[in-house]
């Protein structure tokens, strides 16, 4: 897509800290380096977020993520762990519209990084949860 991002990172219009690419993905330092050695793999192919993968692209790109993230987590002794973040649409804080994974380096519980689930389940009767399963369920064919 001709004024995107990542499309132009892609087509070395753009430079990046490029650490792994083949024919389906790039992977690239983030500019933001929210903590050492934050990457981003995204696919060479232009689509916005998870709802417009096929199964044959998802299994393409998926596939690269742990050889990625061991290179990534090898690069350091300091690195004990790693987020992996997908964001999809602008209220999960997708700001650039070409699909991308963050790989988040983790070297303490107190670095950079934080992510907090908030606990609701005492709001969520059986019935409710039952509800919700039914809906989702019910879309799996879509
Ligand atoms: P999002 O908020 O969409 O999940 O993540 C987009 C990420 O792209 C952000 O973490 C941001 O730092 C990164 N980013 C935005 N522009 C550039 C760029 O030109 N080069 C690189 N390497 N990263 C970028
Ligand atoms: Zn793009």
């Amino acid at each position: 897509m001709k004024d995107c991002i990542f499309c132009k990172i892609v087509r070395n219009e753009i430079p990046s800290y490029t650490v792994y690419e083949d024919d389906v993905v790039k992977a690239f330092l983030d500019i933001s380096q929210g903590t050492p050695g934050h990457t981003l793999v995204i696919p060479k192919k232009h689509i916005a977020n998870i709802f417009e993968y096929d199964p044959q692209l998802a299994a393409e790109v998926f596939s690269r993520i742990p050889k990625i993230a061991r290179a990534v987590k090898a690069s350091n002794p300091d690195i004990k762990g790693m987020n992996i973040l997908n964001n999809n649409g602008q209220v999960a804080y997708q700001s650039v519209f070409h699909s991308h994974f963050h790989l988040v380096p983790r070297y303490t519980t107190h670095d950079d990084f934080s992510m907090t689930f908030k606990d609701n389940s005492n709001k969520y009767t059986a019935e409710d949860l039952k509800q919700i399963q039914n809906s989702i369920v019910d879309h799996m064919g879509d």
